[in-house]
């Protein structure tokens, strides 16, 4: 496989985490916040976020895994569970790509049950938007088509998530 088409730019990416970074900064101006980053795919967008922000604000990470190559496995497995006590903090999870949408439910489902103060979404890329998204996302990056895509993070078998541009693999 090789990389086929840049589908969304190095710029348009970075004025989108701007963006979204402004947003953050307003909403959470008054409050403390934890981010915990989704593994391995968002650590670009944590990476580009964070320097953005002028809050008061922790980060933790976990990494769960739902898809080998480019097919879901239909199932959520926690490969790292979180370091801290999400007990009474405002949450943000922030992860790459939205789905199908397994990933995501599964932990609010399990980050619910701990007992945060808020718990909100931010995803960088939405796949098939016409699709009923089954949980509500705060902070929204980009909806783009079902192509199986690569880079900002994402990777096809540990490959080009270094990219600093979202593309198509053909
Ligand atoms: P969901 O659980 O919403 O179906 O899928 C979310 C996870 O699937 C993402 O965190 C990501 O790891 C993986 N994923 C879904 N679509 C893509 C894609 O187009 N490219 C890559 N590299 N990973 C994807």
């Amino acid at each position: 496989m090789k990389i086929s088409k840049e589908l969304i730019s190095e710029s348009e990416i970075q004025k989108k985490i701007n963006e979204i970074g402004n947003l953050i900064n307003q909403d959470y101006a008054e409050k403390d916040l934890l981010i915990i980053g989704i593994l391995k795919g968002a650590f670009i967008t944590i990476s580009d976020l964070a320097k953005r922000l002028k809050i008061d604000v922790s980060f933790d990470f976990m990494s769960v895994s739902s898809y080998e190559g480019t097919e879901s496995s239909g199932q959520v497995k926690i490969e790292k569970d979180l370091d801290i006590d999400i007990t009474g903090k405002n949450i943000l999870i922030v992860e790459d790509i939205f789905d199908t949408g397994l990933t995501l439910s599964y932990l609010k489902n399990i980050l619910e049950s701990r007992n945060p103060k808020s718990l909100e979404f931010m995803c960088m890329f939405i796949k098939n938007t016409e699709k009923e998204i089954p949980l509500d996302i705060k902070y929204k990056g980009f909806s783009i088509g079902p192509e199986f895509v690569v880079g900002y993070g994402l990777d096809h078998e540990g490959k080009y998530r270094e990219l600093p541009y979202l593309a198509v693999l053909s």
